[in-house]
């Protein structure tokens, strides 16, 4: 078994193991085909997040079950090609136990606070494990982790036909957001800095996007909603703009959505949002809405295509890591083979 170990900040290790064996019926073991690298794991191994080591990184993987135990009991067989999950519920708190696991008070993150993907087997509960449809791509599929994050903050935001919805970065979970909003009839305006995704987004039908270099985008986002500001707005905790912008972009008795994993916010205008009676919600996870997530995909109802950017190979994983390290925020998909 081998599996990219982060050792140190910036020091990651391909780590040849002993083959693991399967202990329980609830776990198989998957081949992993391919897996992405996302914002959190750059922010990981440059030491901007801190975890303890040494760890396998990685939370998005796809691959083949190579294994189960001899009397498995699972829905899943040998052969099937899956995605795994990036987000492990606990299973001991209340909410784990009341069946609301995407509540979860101790969501584990794989890569993260458990051991991750980048790597050629690993070993999962099968609760993690979604079939993919065989007509779609590896290069698709492992979409599906932002397509079912993007589900949550849809259900959060309580979307009605007709509201405009600010999406404050178009990252990968902005990029598949505005589609969503807009099959959900709500009216997208993605809002970036980076041209070339607002360019691409436009490609997808999201007629509204706004680029925040330029001066003037604030107002015309008060043309586009009639002056009355947006009545949804969602924050993604990787956006480059400070929060006062949200408040400043969503109208009275509008709601805000907080939407990533890792937050850090600074200070910001309370006052202005008592005012204005706004609600706040929050998503920090994947969790739940994985099989919705995939039909998603599968029926072309978000498109990912323009996403894929490279593909490289497993051994070229610590130069192309360090690479991307001076700006974890460009928002290509990098993928890679393992073989
Ligand atoms: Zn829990």
């Amino acid at each position: 078994m081998k599996s990219y170990t982060l050792q140190k900040p910036k020091k990651l290790v391909l780590e040849t193991l002993p083959s693991q064996a399967i202990t329980s019926k609830e776990f198989v073991k998957v081949k992993i085909d391919l897996a992405a690298i996302t914002t959190t794991d750059l922010k990981i191994f440059s030491g901007k997040y801190k975890v303890p080591t040494p760890i396998t990184l990685g939370r998005q993987a796809v691959g083949v079950i190579s294994e189960v135990m001899p009397d498995n009991v699972n829905f899943l067989q040998k052969g099937d090609r899956v995605i795994i999950e990036g987000f492990l519920p606990c299973g001991e708190c209340y909410f784990c136990k009341m069946g609301e696991k995407q509540k979860c008070e101790n969501m584990h993150m794989l890569g993260y606070s458990t051991e991750g993907v980048f790597s050629d087997f690993t070993i999962v509960h099968q609760s993690l494990l979604h079939p993919i449809p065989d007509q779609m791509p590896d290069t698709t599929a492992i979409f599906a982790e932002y397509v079912s994050m993007a589900l949550n903050i849809v259900d959060k935001l309580n979307l009605k036909p007709g509201d405009h919805v600010a999406i404050m970065g178009a990252s990968k979970l902005g990029y598949v957001l505005a589609q969503l909003v807009t099959y959900y009839q709500g009216i997208a305006i993605a809002i970036d800095d980076n041209a070339d995704q607002l360019e691409k987004l436009a490609g997808e039908n999201i007629n509204y996007t706004q680029n925040t270099t330029k001066a003037n985008w604030k107002d015309n986002i008060s043309g586009i909603t009639g002056g009355r500001m947006c009545e949804k707005v969602v924050f993604l905790t990787e956006s480059k703009l400070h929060f006062n912008d949200a408040i400043d972009l969503c109208g009275k008795n509008g709601t805000i959505c907080l939407a990533g994993f890792l937050p850090t916010y600074e200070k910001c205008d309370l006052t202005k949002l008592h005012r204005r009676q706004i609600s706040m919600v929050s998503v920090r996870n994947s969790q739940g809405n994985f099989p919705a997530a995939i039909n998603m995909l599968a029926t072309k109802k978000v498109n990912v295509k323009g996403m894929v950017t490279e593909t490289f190979r497993f051994a070229e994983l610590p130069e192309k890591l360090m690479a991307m390290t001076p700006d974890e925020t460009k928002y290509t998909s990098i993928q890679f083979r393992i073989d």
